[in-house]
């Protein structure tokens, strides 16, 4: 029998690393719209891999996911993640979302503030109510990441196409016909891996979305404090989720945690959310901030129940879903694209069924007309 073909729409990490999986048993092309591969939110990550990030969904895939990335020779000659350690601080009024988490949590080692400070020693320790350190947490390279989707995907003879941005999609017996500004394209199935325009590509294609929201998030990078070698200090911040911080290139990278809803754009950061969140980053430490060297935002995009959807649309033939990975797309990637590719192929059963009823587009569907 022939391969299907497929067009994925999308070249972050979700698509990428879909496309790869899925192209062991289709003929796959990848359409991304811009001049380069992971220019949106999968370029602008904070990079870290954390096990217990996310909702209990999202913490199987973070499980399902870290072998992939934490092995050498499927993506890439050595393993894509080191070790880096996430600190998560409590301050006032912060005690019982500090218990909720240590209960929660896998794995995580309550410390004292003198032990929180001697990690990170410009910690003003003084303000700290709770410490926890998960040890496990590690960053990821994900440009290595990315090119390793990429190679496997060419590989298995797949092909990239940037510069393609999916303007018109429409639908025949003979299947999808797909404009571009890089030319027409045809296909049995479509994957939509759009990022935060996922909801604007369905609308393309005819399909309803299924009320995703990109939500901005902002990042400054700081000179490192005065005498401080921050190579190996951890991620940290507020278990709020109020501020983190951790070190990049011996700098530091200060968020503000924002998440503000907008409409799908190339996103910048607002200098007052930066201002503001440096402000309650300089409430945690003893050394002031003196420079913003340069500073960035991202969109990460949630669906109203902040679980990602992969799965075919209900009311959709050939159209599969792949979207709303919030703000653990990059660590949740390898698990998803191996789901997404056995749901695409019809290996329902492989997917455990707890997992696909989750994440499945169709939920959503079910909602509205109750
Ligand atoms: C500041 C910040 C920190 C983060 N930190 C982490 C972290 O530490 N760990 C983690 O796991 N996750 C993190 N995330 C989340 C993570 O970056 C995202 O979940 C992930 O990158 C989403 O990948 P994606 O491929 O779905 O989206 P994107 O990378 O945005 O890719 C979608 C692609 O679709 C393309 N596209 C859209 N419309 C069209 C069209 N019509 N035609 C063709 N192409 C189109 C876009 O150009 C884009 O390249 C963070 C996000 C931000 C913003």
């Amino acid at each position: 029998m022939s391969q299907p073909d497929v067009l994925v729409i999308g070249g972050g990490i979700a698509g990428i690393s879909a496309a790869a999986e899925i192209a062991a048993d289709a003929r796959v092309t990848v359409l991304e719209g811009e001049a380069a591969l992971g220019y949106h939110a999968t370029g602008r990550s904070a990079a870290i891999f954390i096990r217990n990030y996310g909702n209990a969904v999202l913490r199987k895939l973070n499980a399902m996911a870290e072998p992939v990335y934490a092995s050498a020779g499927y993506l890439a000659d050595d393993p894509l993640l080191s070790p880096r350690g996430a600190l998560s601080l409590a301050y006032d009024g912060e005690e019982q979302a500090f218990e909720s988490f240590c209960t929660e949590a896998d794995g995580v080692e309550r410390l004292t503030p003198g032990q929180a400070g001697s990690m990170v020693p410009i910690l003003d320790t003084d303000r700290i109510r709770g410490a926890a350190l998960e040890p496990d947490a590690r960053d990821i390279d994900v440009d290595r990441a990315l090119q390793g989707y990429a190679r496997l995907l060419r590989d298995r003879g797949g092909r990239i196409a940037t510069g393609a941005r999916v303007t018109a999609i429409t639908r025949d017996g003979a299947g999808w016909h797909i404009e571009t500004r890089a030319g027409t394209f045809r296909a049995d199935a479509i994957v939509n891996a759009a990022g935060a325009w996922a909801d604007t590509v369905a609308g393309l294609a005819g399909t309803e979305g299924l009320g995703l929201v990109p939500y901005r998030r902002s990042a400054a990078l700081l000179p490192a404090p005065e005498g401080c070698d921050v190579t190996d200090w951890p991620l940290f911040g507020a278990v709020s989720e109020s501020w983190y911080a951790k070190p990049e290139a011996g700098k530091l990278m200060v968020s503000p945690a924002d998440e503000d809803p907008v409409e799908p754009h190339d996103a910048w950061p607002d200098d007052m959310v930066v201002a503001e969140g440096l402000w309650r980053f300089e409430q945690a430490v003893t050394e002031p901030v003196t420079r913003v060297e340069r500073s960035w935002a991202g969109l990460r995009s949630f669906l109203p129940d902040r679980t990602p959807a992969a799965g075919w649309d209900p009311a959709t033939p050939g159209f599969f879903w792949l979207c709303g990975q919030g703000g653990y797309g990059v660590q949740t990637a390898p698990a998803l694209a191996r789901i997404a590719a056995d749901l695409f192929h019809g290996r329902d059963e492989a997917v455990e069924p707890g997992l696909r009823a989750a994440l499945d587009p169709a939920r959503f569907a079910v909602r509205q007309e109750s």
